[in-house]
């Protein structure tokens, strides 16, 4: 299954132009099978949007994006209470925080936090390699050869999950990145499995144009 590992919504994202029943809308018309929503500290639309895309047979996978001290981490996992205790900015979790079925993926480590406004720095990888199961090495906002050179670096030095999500806060970029999950997915905790044992495979499409057609995903 191809996924969008990374996307918005509106009111959950403020900073999104998605409503959610466009959102709906863009996945059954592109034919999407599954998609992750990953709205900043915010799990609501997520509660929202998953009967009404399993009802168009459209799986909804579930994350929060939390912006850090050092950069931004998506965390997932199928428990939305567990999910609706991260925030939109706070520190980075201590391992033990972590709950065992929850995956933690970098986000655009090249582009730093978005909200907290940190900066990547050489090395930082470090700190944070004891909770890190993931590296997002295709953002779409952040395709720039530099950005995608220190993310493909930070997930080789940590030997993690590469994955590769959107980051759309608008319906026409959804799935500009995607990635690839080889074996079956049927709900987060068996995305949360592929991402700690590395079967993922990020994509970028050159062409936005492209991904109109119907069923490619
Ligand atoms: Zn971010
Ligand atoms: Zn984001």
């Amino acid at each position: 299954m191809n996924v969008d590992l990374h996307t918005h919504t509106y009111p959950a994202s403020d900073c999104s132009r998605i409503p959610y029943r466009d959102y709906v809308g863009w996945c059954v018309a592109n034919g999407v099978e599954g998609v992750a929503l990953t709205n900043h500290g915010d799990v609501d639309d997520n509660r929202k949007l998953e009967g009404a895309l399993a009802a168009e047979g459209v799986l909804l996978l579930h994350g929060s994006e939390i912006s850090t001290l050092y950069g931004d981490f998506v965390v997932f996992s199928p428990d939305l209470d567990y999910l609706a205790g991260f925030r939109a900015l706070q520190d980075l979790p201590h391992a033990e925080d972590l709950d065992e079925n929850a995956a933690l993926v970098w986000v655009h480590p090249g582009a730093g936090g978005g909200r907290s406004h940190s900066a990547y720095f050489s090395g930082i990888e470090r700190m944070v390699a004891h909770v890190v199961d993931g590296v997002e090495v295709f953002n779409g906002n952040w395709l720039g050869e530099r950005y995608v050179a220190v993310a493909e670096q930070v997930a080789a030095r940590l030997g993690v999950a590469r994955t590769a999500g959107s980051d759309a806060h608008d319906a026409a970029r959804l799935m500009t990145c995607y990635t690839e999950l080889p074996d079956p997915v049927r709900s987060t905790a068996d995305l949360v499995d592929a991402i700690k044992s590395g079967a993922t495979i990020p994509h970028r499409r050159a062409t936005p144009g492209r991904r109109r057609r119907l069923g490619i995903f």
